[in-house]
């Protein structure tokens, strides 16, 4: 699966976030596999609005929403790229994540802050520090050697050099690699660099609960650095909707969220955005068994989505009967949207669109 690390400095709100997040998911487990993989790994459904009016339609018995996978990656202090507190275990950990959820601590209180004040900017530069030193010096081992083998020819060398040479010029002068302007045909050897400052950023304001539907100075500031950057933003108090996952009444949940000014939970946005994030699209399956959701990277073919699931289908791949998510609804289902002609046959190269759903033909 899909995952998101939850990364930020000490004392910001990472654990109380995670916990609700996976109590959130068992609370709501009742109709699908939920697991804590591990104790810092949780899989939560993708809140998708469609999947109940597909399933009310097509007549379905029971509905399983697609999956997005949280980790809580405790650990990084300032110094960590050093070895400082769980130093290396935290890098390691973070490279293995699709994108970065960074918590910024912007409630004031009595909570003792690692550094001393409440400064959410200061934060996040602490942390991003950390990620690009970690970064410069896995790219600059690689650096003499590749430029060696470039000035004498080597082809390969050459084009991994054109790679190299931006990445670490933005590190060294304080910047991240997502920065960095890459082509198109350079796109794999940038990916294969896996540098932890490549990698997509959300960014969540922790703010206090009054705060909670409007945001505070603090969290306007890390608005105006998500938007400069291109990152993703969230405004959350992790304090509440650690409160609102206690609550196992969905009625009761609404109501407490309807008095604090919100109309959905945080990690509804966070899980939301995370998706976004990461590219991802949604695609479904619908029957009398079940409506299922399901993901794949945006710009994936049918075959690829087929292959999600069930490795079969993708190997035996005929083609994909699809129907568009406003048809079904607009018309009122497969057989109707067959008999307005809605219902396309498509193939292999067919690029799958959120909200296609899908019969797959295939050969065994
Ligand atoms: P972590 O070290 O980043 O995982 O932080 P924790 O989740 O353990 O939180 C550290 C402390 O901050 C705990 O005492 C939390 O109760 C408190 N805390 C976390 N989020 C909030 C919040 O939104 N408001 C307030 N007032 N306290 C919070």
């Amino acid at each position: 699966g899909f995952q998101c690390g939850i990364v930020g400095l000490p004392n910001v709100g990472k654990s109380t976030l995670f916990n609700a997040l996976t109590e959130t998911a068992a609370a709501e487990a009742a109709n699908y596999p939920f697991c804590t993989i591990e104790p810092n790994v949780g899989r939560v459904a993708v809140p998708d609005e469609r999947l109940d009016r597909i399933a009310a339609i097509a007549k379905s018995a029971k509905t399983l929403p697609t999956q997005l996978e949280f980790v809580d990656i405790a650990g990084l202090v300032r110094g960590a790229s050093k070895g400082e507190g769980l130093g290396n275990q935290f890098l390691a950990n973070i490279r293995e994540v699709d994108a970065i959820v960074h918590v910024l601590r912007c409630f004031e209180g009595d909570v003792t802050h690692v550094d001393g004040s409440v400064d959410p900017l200061r934060d996040a530069d602490t942390v991003e520090t950390e990620l690009m030193i970690a970064d410069l010096d896995s790219v600059e081992r690689q650096y003499d050697n590749t430029a060696k083998r470039a000035k004498v020819g080597d082809k390969e060398a050459q084009r991994r050099l054109a790679v190299l040479e931006p990445v670490v010029a933005a590190l060294r002068d304080g910047r991240p690699a997502r920065s960095v302007a890459i082509d198109n045909e350079q796109q794999a050897l940038f990916k294969g660099l896996n540098l932890l400052t490549a990698k997509p950023v959300l960014y969540v304001a922790n703010v206090e609960e009054e705060s909670a539907a409007t945001g505070n100075a603090l969290s306007e500031a890390v608005r105006a650095k998500a938007a400069a950057e291109g990152a993703g933003f969230v405004v959350i108090s992790a304090a509440i909707e650690a409160e609102v996952a206690s609550l196992s009444d969905p009625e009761e949940k609404r109501e407490f969220l309807e008095t604090l000014g919100l109309r959905e939970t945080g990690l509804a946005r966070l899980i939301r955005e995370g998706y976004r994030l990461l590219g991802l699209i949604t695609f479904f399956t619908a029957g009398p068994k079940e409506t299922r959701a399901w993901t794949v990277r945006d710009g994936a073919k049918a075959p690829e989505a087929a292959g999600v699931i069930h490795t079969d289908f993708e190997r035996g791949f005929i083609r994909a009967e699809t129907i568009a998510y406003d048809d079904f609804v607009a018309l009122g289902g497969e057989q109707a949207a067959k008999d307005a002609g809605r219902m396309r046959a498509e193939g292999k190269e067919y690029l799958v669109h959120d909200g296609d759903i899908f019969h797959f033909r295939f050969n065994v």
